[in-house]
Formats: C-alpha cells, structure tokens, sequence
C-alpha cells in the first residue's frame, strides 16, 4: 500500500551566479603567465590564469584573470592583453616563453 504523501517539488533557491561550471579545471593548477618579452598581446589556452607580469623578482602581485564569456581580458596590473586562443593547450601561450613554471623555478 502506498502512503499519498505530498509531493515536493524542488523549489527554485537562489544560488550565487557562477558562470558555466563545466568545463572549469578543478583541482588543477591555474597556469600562470608572464610577459616578460614585453609583446603587447600574448595568446593563452586557457580562460582562467594568473599572470604575474614578468619573471621574479620583478612579477607584479599575482592576480587571476577570468575572462568569462570574453575572450580577451587586459591585466590591470602590466596592461598585457591576453587573448584566448582554444587552438592553444590550457597551459599553452603564445609566445610559448610567456608560459610560466612555478616548479620548473624552485626545482632550479
Ligand atoms: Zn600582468
């Protein structure tokens, strides 16, 4: 015998509105970039990153940079515009020299 109980319906909550959740690199590392060469655009695979303005000691704070839905967005800190290139791997930039390895730097 089934018991009639009400039926709930799941009501709609208010949710803090993140942007599209899928597709986001969890538990991965950002990739953090540089523009030490001084190039006026840099292409990066990815839309979520740090950039650190050029190689320590001279970086800039580090700040991350989410483009969202653009597909370009201009550090505030270094005035570098970085441009989302999907041709490109999450890590990848173009110039490849503007990549930078924090670990590649502390295994030195
Ligand atoms: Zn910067």
């Amino acid at each position: 015998m089934r018991g009639q109980g009400p039926e709930r319906h799941k009501r709609g909550r208010t949710r803090p509105a993140f942007g599209a959740g899928e597709g986001r690199m969890a538990g991965k590392s950002v990739p953090h970039f540089h523009n030490e060469p001084g190039v006026p655009a840099i292409s990066v695979g990815a839309k979520e990153f740090m950039c650190i303005g050029a190689l320590p000691p001279f970086d800039h704070p580090h700040v991350f940079l989410d483009m969202g839905a653009e597909t370009e967005i201009i550090c505030q800190y270094c005035s570098t515009l970085y441009r989302y290139a999907p041709a490109l791997a999450a890590g990848a930039a173009d110039p490849a020299q503007c990549v930078w390895h924090d670990d590649a730097a502390a295994a030195a």
